[in-house]
């Protein structure tokens, strides 16, 4: 835990030099808390890209604080931008629930056998195990959407890394049958995991992918299946038609399938992030989000706006280009690594 905390605070020093430093910089003066320091500090936010709404919210809270007499300097200031900023990241505020997929996968035979109890972080049930309640034994379905160069790849194959090493059965599907790089790329990373690897020749329908992806799982007694698909910008309602149909014919085998459809972020794109979020989650819903490349930017105040803004639980976070550089998003670590404090 410790390592991971590391890493993730290594991984946005970018953004601590950046709007953090600002804001330590407006915040350190003494100065009272007046309207024109409010005015710098949503100035500061604005350009950390923490969104419009974070922001009104933030400065709102400040305010309300100052008005009442409760934030009365810098310390108190900073105590409540940080819990503005976690209760902007729990996911129990938001409107949509983490998805099953993300309940399955927060059990499983390693972490219990390790932790010598039921209940354990990232695995499928033990084998022999029966399921737990509600659960049936199919495969578990993750779609994962995003356009082209945000880490879509990658990403699935830290995914596939992580489930196969602690014990599950992973399938991947090569839905982006337009780039004969991406399917190559999702065979590397399958290859490197111990997954095994779908694949239709080029053009393929990729609804068809999916079918016979979840087919073979299901056959095949595959704990996940996770689903890349086309990220090509250009022709975006192409690509939305594409993957609704994708959508529909995973539903028809199961209605409850896909049980999560992953949007892939990239940090570095700042507003252009959210911006993305809006097209993919208006036209095909999506239940989680995964925030790429922390480590190369400044822009990580995003995930305030993304939260905000779209009411979608931040699932993911990534932080570098290695198999291990995928962390689960916690909250108070992340504000913790940003803004300080304890975690
Ligand atoms: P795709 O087109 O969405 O499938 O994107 P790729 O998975 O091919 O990733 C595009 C580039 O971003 C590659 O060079 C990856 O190594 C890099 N990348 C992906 N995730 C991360 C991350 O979390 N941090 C960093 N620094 N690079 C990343």
């Amino acid at each position: 835990m410790f390592g991971a905390f590391k890493k993730l605070r290594d991984s946005l020093a970018k953004t601590r030099d950046g709007f953090v430093r600002s804001l330590e910089t407006v915040l350190g003066r003494e100065r009272p808390i007046d309207e024109e320091l409010l005015e710098e500090i949503e100035a500061t936010l604005l350009a950390g890209d923490v969104g419009v709404r974070a922001t009104e919210r933030i400065v709102g809270a400040l305010r309300d604080g100052a008005r009442r007499g409760a934030v009365d300097g810098p310390d108190a200031a900073w105590a409540l931008i940080r819990r503005e900023a976690r209760a902007l990241l729990d996911p129990r505020n938001l409107a949509e629930p983490a998805g099953p997929v993300a309940r399955h996968l927060a059990r499983g035979p390693r972490d219990e056998a390790a932790a010598g109890r039921g209940q354990g972080l990232g695995l499928a049930p033990p084998a022999g195990a029966s399921p737990g309640v509600g659960e049936s034994a199919r495969p578990r379905v993750v779609l994962v959407v995003g356009v082209n160069g945000v880490g879509k790849t990658t990403t699935i194959g830290k995914l596939a890394m992580r489930h196969a090493r602690d014990g599950r059965r992973v399938l991947l599907a090569a839905g982006d049958t337009f780039r004969a790089a991406a399917g190559e790329q999702l065979a590397l990373w399958a290859e490197r995991a111990g997954a095994e690897l779908i694949r239709q020749e080029k053009g393929a329908d990729p609804a068809s992918v999916a079918f016979d992806a979840y087919a073979r799982a299901r056959a095949r007694g595959f704990d996940l299946l996770v689903i890349d698909t086309a990220g090509r910008l250009h022709t975006k309602s192409n690509l939305i038609e594409e993957l609704k149909k994708v959508r529909r014919v995973l539903a028809k085998q199961d209605p409850a399938l896909p049980d999560e459809v992953l949007l892939i972020l990239d940090a570095t794109t700042g507003q252009n992030a959210l911006s993305q979020a809006r097209t993919f989650t208006e036209a095909i819903g999506v239940t989680g989000l995964v925030v790429t490349k922390l480590d190369g930017t400044s822009k990580a105040g995003v995930l305030l706006a993304l939260s905000e803004e779209l009411g979608i639980p931040v699932k993911y976070v990534g932080v570098g280009e290695g198999p291990d550089d995928l962390e689960d998003f916690d909250p108070d670590a992340f504000v913790s690594a940003l803004l300080g404090g304890s975690a």
